[in-house]
């Protein structure tokens, strides 16, 4: 696949719906064997779509941002935002596998040599999930600094304790990126300080300290909360430096929120052709509804939305790539994102009147989903603070 597509760092920066055709129409092909009726029997069943994530990982697609020398693509970030802009653009949803692209990202980074070498190649053919990413708890929620789950050290093992709530896919991943605190908040030197990043093998303490129990949420997203009680994982696990996870983390953010904007840009698309074609189509009091102005202009209006949110998330994007700070661009482009599908989803529900509400014409499902992205990864508020005080100089709130 990465022979016959040209990377982004030696061609002009084209739109994103413009950059790798290949891949584009190769995962819009894939993505025919997926049916709304697929998803929607997913949905019903709140079950993990297997058969959808492994076509993925066969074909390649969830490992090309991992180095060619780890057996991926090692094709920059904006081909993963392609990829899964078109599975959504296509009515498929990237939800259950995402993290496979992204979370891998702080193991390359942050990660010793061994570590890379032992994992890094697995992840990339698919042989080990890294799905999971625990990060939220239930008591501090947002605000990760004061996160309560701890991880002692105890001669070659660090031992576990805490909760963590909101772990997606957890019961679908072998290992997991694990965000605990290793010296007391009230010990540290700097407020980033103390929190320290593992990667779990959850096959071996799944049942032995890791209690995962799953939450049934309004969409079907495989989330979880997880119990840790006494969990002994190797100090192996550690990546990086003890005390200098919070950091970690964060600097894997940006491409989290290109690659999570982009399956929001992609269920714009999804949404905006939905009530275009419906609103052609379509005939009340002897006319197209789509004739009408009060219907066609909130259409026109979600998409050019859009347009302004992909071009903010390919900017994030080419900025990334280049090494160039990026955390305005990414975060404005999440928040635009996640308003403009949004917006796309509300105008494509009234669009569609009662046949809305039909779970067999998929849309009510669909409208359901597009909520997630004004909340996960990063709540819109939390954004517009950032924005705030980072781009415009205001005191901080928090
Ligand atoms: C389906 C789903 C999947 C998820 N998957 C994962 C996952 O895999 N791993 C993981 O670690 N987490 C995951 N999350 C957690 C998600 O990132 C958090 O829900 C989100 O960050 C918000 O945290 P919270 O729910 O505790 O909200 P809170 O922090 O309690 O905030 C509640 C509300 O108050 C607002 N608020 C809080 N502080 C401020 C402030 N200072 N100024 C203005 N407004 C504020 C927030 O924006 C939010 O709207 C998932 C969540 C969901 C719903």
């Amino acid at each position: 696949m990465s022979d016959s597509v040209s990377s982004a760092t030696d061609e002009p920066v084209l739109p994103l719906t413009d950059q790798y055709p290949e891949i584009r129409e190769a995962v819009a092909k894939l993505c025919e064997g997926f049916p709304g009726e697929y998803w929607r029997e997913k949905d019903e069943a709140r079950a993990y779509p297997t058969e959808f994530v492994q076509a993925l990982t066969d074909s390649g697609f969830l490992s090309v941002l991992i180095p060619e020398e780890y057996g991926g693509a090692g094709l920059p970030l904006s081909a993963g935002a392609a990829i899964l802009e078109e599975i959504h653009k296509n009515g498929c949803s990237g939800a259950a596998c995402h993290a496979q692209m992204y979370t891998m990202g702080t193991v390359l980074r942050h990660g010793n040599d061994e570590q890379k070498k032992q994992y890094l190649p697995k992840i990339a053919s698919g042989e080990l999930r890294l799905q999971a990413f625990g990060v939220t708890e239930p008591t501090s929620g947002t605000d990760t600094l004061s996160l309560r789950t701890t991880a002692v050290r105890d001669g070659d093992e660090y031992v576990v304790n805490g909760q963590k709530v909101w772990t997606s896919r957890a019961e679908h991943s072998d290992l997991m990126l694990l965000l605990a605190r290793t010296t007391p908040k009230d010990k540290v030197a700097k407020r980033t300080d103390g929190l320290s990043v593992f990667l779990v093998d959850m096959r071996a303490v799944k049942g032995k300290g890791m209690e995962i129990k799953p939450i049934r949420t309004m969409i079907n997203h495989n989330t979880t909360e997880i119990f840790y009680d006494n969990m002994r994982i190797p100090a192996s696990s550690l990546i990086g430096e003890e005390g200098k996870g919070f950091r970690y983390i964060l600097d894997g953010m940006n491409a989290e929120r290109v690659l999570v904007s982009s399956e929001a840009l992609g269920d714009c698309q999804w949404f905006a052709k939905m009530a275009s074609t419906y609103a052609t189509e379509r005939v009340v009091f002897g006319k197209p509804i789509g004739t009408n102005q009060g219907i066609q202009f909130p259409i026109a209006e979600a998409y050019a939305h859009f347009t302004g949110a992909q071009m903010m998330v390919q900017k994030a994007a080419a900025l990334f790539e280049a090494g160039l700070p990026c955390g305005a661009e990414a975060n404005i482009g999440k928040y635009l994102a996640g308003e403009a599908v949004w917006k796309a989803a509300d105008t494509c529900m009234q669009t569609y009147g009662g046949f809305a509400f039909a779970e067999e014409y998929h849309i009510e499902r669909k409208f359901r989903e597009a909520r997630i992205f004004r909340t996960a990864p990063i709540s819109s508020n939390l954004v517009l603070s950032f924005v705030a005080e980072h781009v415009l100089g205001m005191p901080r709130s928090y």
